[in-house]
């Protein structure tokens, strides 16, 4: 891979619109210390609070999960030194089912006061899937050209990246349905390859995240799952056609 696609700066205002805590470190932790070390802004936005996102037995309430799952994306992006953090508090796995128009306006206003440089959000692909992220960037979409500002960017995973991991995703059961449709690397609008420094950081924010990457970090063994997280990658919706 390469990445001659790369700008020489990151963005100076980044806007993430994602369904559930954790969506944006996964995703886009890198990208978000990038920007933030050379000076820029960034602001998450979350439409769930993840109270799903736990085994069927716990015996937690649901209002404990979802304040646990807000104090872990504070507490993330905290991390990498992300204090805006909006919380739209939908119910998590209930997306599809909620209409669009309590979501679609979250989305809108916060573009509309960010002002973005970059929005970045899932494929359409959903990245794992999940229904709710599928929504997530239909609306997204919807909105950023809605409010017509900066460019959109959607998390994207390369063939390259799917083959190499490949087998371990068949064996922890990553994906919810089938795995990402996947790019060509010519595709990518934005690789970010994190070195150490970014690497530990984004590691961090992982880790705040402990409810849900704990098993899976414990799952793949400390290295590897460091090795899993390392790159970021981004392409243009139009490349793909999403908006014809
Ligand atoms: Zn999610």
């Amino acid at each position: 891979m390469t990445s001659n696609h790369t700008p020489a700066a990151p963005p100076r205002s980044l806007l993430g619109l994602w369904a559930h805590p954790d969506d944006e470190s996964y995703l886009s932790a890198g990208l978000m210390d990038r920007v933030l070390r050379a000076g820029g802004r960034v602001t998450v936005v979350t439409l769930t609070d993840g109270e799903a996102g736990f085994p069927a037995d716990d015996p937690r309430p649901v209002e404990e999960r979802r304040a646990l799952r807000r104090s872990e994306l504070r507490a993330a992006m905290a991390a990498l030194g992300v204090h805006d953090v909006r919380f739209v508090g939908l119910p998590d796995g209930g997306l599809a089912d909620l209409g669009e128009d309590e979501p679609l306006a979250a989305f809108r206003a916060a573009l509309a006061d960010v002002r973005p440089d970059v929005t970045v959000t899932f494929g359409p692909d959903g990245i794992t899937g999940h229904d709710d992220h599928v929504v997530a960037s239909r609306l997204a979409t919807e909105a950023w050209r809605a409010e017509g500002c900066g460019e959109l960017w959607y998390a994207a995973k390369t063939h390259g990246w799917l083959e190499e991991w490949r087998e371990l995703h068949d064996r922890l059961g990553v994906w919810m349905t089938e795995e990402p449709t996947g790019v060509e690397d010519e595709e990518i609008a934005m690789l970010v390859d994190l070195t150490p420094r970014e690497l530990r950081r984004k590691r961090a924010a992982l880790a705040a995240h402990g409810s849900q990457s704990d098993l899976v970090a414990a799952a793949m063994g400390e290295p590897t799952y460091r090795r899993w997280i390392r790159q970021e990658t981004f392409r243009l919706p139009a490349l793909a056609g999403a908006l014809s």
